[in-house]
């Protein structure tokens, strides 16, 4: 049974430019929503090569970073808020392994991605990387 305290926690996610052009942004959504997270913010942005870089700064000097920055500069991504019980960890399980080709079954990349770049979604990775990608995407908020 479930005897651990409930802990409440926000994560950004982006919804990847090619989730969008892909018409997955519904189906990516809905399995959140089903999981019983809750939307707090949700908005259409087109990253700029300031915020990839604000953004990404932990990989912004590895080879994989280039191209990374042109994807997801684009076109147009959904940029959410999420929250719910230890939603930070429950989130990136949901999403699985990094590349589509290896993530496994029933995670959102291992279902619906076969690439290790165009990976449909990003989720925060840890409470401190959360506050810093909220303070970016959703000063107000
Ligand atoms: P995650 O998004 O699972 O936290 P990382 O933080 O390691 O993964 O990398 C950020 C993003 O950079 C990935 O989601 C993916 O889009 C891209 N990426 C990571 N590693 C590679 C790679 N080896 N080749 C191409 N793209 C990569
Ligand atoms: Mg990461």
């Amino acid at each position: 049974s479930n005897t651990a305290p409930a802990s409440t926690e926000r994560s950004l996610v982006l919804i990847k430019p090619d989730a969008v052009r892909r018409g997955l942004l519904g189906e990516i959504l809905s399995r959140f929503e089903r999981k019983g997270l809750v939307i707090e913010a949700l908005e259409l942005r087109t990253m700029d090569a300031e915020l990839a870089d604000q953004h990404y700064a932990e990989h912004v000097d590895k080879a994989f970073y280039p191209p990374l920055k042109g994807f997801m500069t684009s076109g147009p991504l959904a940029a959410v808020v999420l929250s719910g019980d230890q939603a930070i960890e429950v989130i990136r399980a949901m999403i699985g392994a990094t590349d589509g080709r290896k993530a496994a079954a029933g995670t959102i990349r291992g279902d619906l991605a076969l690439s290790n770049r165009e990976n449909l979604v990003h989720a925060s990775d840890s409470p401190d990387s959360a506050k810093r990608e909220l303070a970016l995407w959703f000063p107000k908020l």
